[in-house]
C-alpha cells in the first residue's frame, strides 16, 4: 500500500511552483517515517509503519488538499484485472479509470465495464450504480504503476508552511490567539511565538498552558520557537505611571514593540473586531501605531466568534483554552477601559514611561 496525495492551489504558482513543491515535499518528509516523491502531478508517500497516523499527518500537512490509500500494481491490464478478482465490494459500485498513461493497450470507456463485469463476477451481492454508488472504485493508470483506491480523505488544504515568510505570534492561553496562528500557517506562514507573562499575577499554570497550545499546534505548523518574556515590570509601571483606563492599549503597544523585535516578517494576533471593549478599529489603530514596522495581520478579525470556536476545536486546541487561568490583560483590566482612545491621548500616557529602558530590561531575561 501506499498514500497518494494531492495539491491544490500549488497548481497555480507558474514558475514558482517547483519552490512550492519543494517546501511541500520536505515538510511532508520531516512530518512521517516513510519515502516521499513527487510522480505524475501526485505526491506518492511509501514505506511507512502505520496507515492510520501516516493518513492523519498527511492530511493535517498545509498544501494537502486530499489523500488516498491505494494498492499498487504494475500498469499492465493483466495485473489490474487479476487484483480485481480478489476485491471484496459489498453494495453498490462504480469504476472510474483514469487512463494517464496513454500507452495502455485499452481505452477506458472498453476498460471500465470490464473490471465492472469482474467484480460483479467475485461478488454476487454487488450491484453497478454509476449515479449514487456506495463506493467508487478509482483505477489511476500512470506509466509504470497503476494506483486503485476507493477512500478520499480531506486534507486541511493552504500553502506549504514556510513558503509565506516568518510570523511571530502573540500567544495567549485563549481561544482565539491558537486559532489565528494556525491560519497563518495554513498560509504558508512559518510560525514562532511570544507570550507575556506577568508572575506572580499569572501563574505557571497559564504558562503550562500556553507550552500545551504549541505542542498541539506543531503538529499542524512544524517546529516552533516560544519566547516567554517577563511582563510584570512593564504592567505595574503602566499602572503606576498612567492613567488607569489606558492599561490594556498601552500593554498591547509594548507586546507589539517587543514582538517587533523578534526578527519575523510579520506578527500575528487573534484580535477581532468587537469582540471585547478593547477591540474597536479606534482600539486596534492605537494597539499598533508607530509600535511596529512590520504588519500585524489579524487572521480572525472578522470572524463570528462560533466560527472561531469550531475552528479551535477542529484543530484541537480548544479543550486547553477554555482551561481557566489569569492572563495579564485580565489581571490588569481596569473598571472602565477605554473604549474608542484617541491616539493623541495613548501617546501621551506612553510618553510618561521610559519605554525603550523597559522594553530593553524585558528582552534580557527572554527564555
Ligand atoms: P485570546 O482568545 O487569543 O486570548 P482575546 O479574545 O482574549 O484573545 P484579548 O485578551 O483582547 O483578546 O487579546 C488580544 C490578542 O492579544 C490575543 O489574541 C493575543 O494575540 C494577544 N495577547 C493577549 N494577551 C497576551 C499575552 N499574555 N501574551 C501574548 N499575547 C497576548
Ligand atoms: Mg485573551
Amino acid at each position: 500500500m501506499v498514500i497518494l496525495a494531492r495539491y491544490g492551489e500549488i497548481h497555480l504558482k507558474g514558475n514558482n511552483k517547483g519552490l512550492f513543491l519543494r517546501r511541500l515535499l520536505a515538510n511532508l518528509q520531516k512530518r512521517i517515517d516513510g519515502k516521499v516523491k513527487h510522480e505524475g502531478e501526485r505526491i506518492i508517500i511509501s514505506d511507512y509503519k502505520d496507515e492510520k497516523s501516516t493518513l492523519g499527518r498527511v492530511t493535517k500537512t498545509f498544501g494537502i488538499v486530499s489523500a488516498s490509500p491505494a494498492f499498487v500494481l504494475s500498469s499492465t491490464p493483466d495485473a489490474i484485472t487479476k487484483y480485481l478478482e480478489t476485491l471484496i465490494v459489498p453494495g453498490t459500485f462504480k469504476v472510474n479509470i483514469n487512463r494517464a498513461d496513454k500507452k495502455f493497450p485499452i481505452k477506458s470507456p472498453e476498460f471500465a465495464p470490464q473490471c465492472g463485469g469482474i467484480i460483479l463476477n467475485a461478488n454476487p451481492t454487488a450491484t453497478v450504480n454509476l449515479h449514487n454508488p456506495d463506493s467508487t472504485i478509482n483505477i489511476d493508470i500512470r506509466q509504470g504503476n497503476t494506483y486503485i483506491y476507493t477512500k478520499v480523505i480531506e486534507g486541511v488544504g493552504g500553502l506549504p508552511v514556510g513558503v509565506s515568510g516568518r510570523a511571530i505570534v502573540l500567544l495567549s492561553g485563549g481561544i482565539d490567539s491558537p486559532v489565528a496562528a494556525w491560519l497563518a500557517a495554513k498560509r504558508g506562514l512559518s510560525v514562532d511565538f511570544i507570550h507575556f507573562a506577568t508572575p506572580p499575577y499569572t501563574s505557571e499554570l497559564a504558562l503550562d498552558k500556553v507550552r500545551k497550545l504549541q505542542e498541539i499546534l506543531e503538529d499542524s505548523v512544524g517546529k516552533s520557537k516560544l519566547y516567554v518574556i517577563p511582563f510584570t515590570e512593564i504592567s505595574m509601571a503602566i499602572r503606576k505611571h498612567c492613567s488607569p483606563e489606558f492599561m490594556i492599549t498601552l500593554m498591547r503597544r509594548f507586546m507589539v514593540r517587543i514582538a517587533d523585535r523578534m526578527q519575523a516578517d510579520c506578527i500575528i494576533t487573534g484580535e477581532n473586531l468587537a469582540q471585547v471593549a478593547s477591540q474597536t478599529i479606534q482600539g486596534i489603530t492605537s494597539n499598533n501605531f508607530c509600535a511596529t514596522r512590520l504588519p500585524i495581520l489579524r487572521p480572525l478579525i472578522t470572524y463570528d466568534k462560533s466560527e472561531i470556536i469550531s475552528l479551535a476545536k477542529k484543530i484541537g486546541t480548544y479543550e486547553i483554552s477554555i482551561v481557566p487561568h489569569e492572563d495579564c490583560c485580565s489581571v490588569f483590566v481596569p473598571r472602565n477601559p477605554i473604549i474608542a482612545p484617541k491616539l493623541k491621548q495613548v501617546l501621551a500616557e506612553e510618553e510618561k514611561l521610559d519605554a525603550e529602558i523597559l522594553i530593553n530590561k524585558a528582552m534580557e531575561y527572554i527564555s
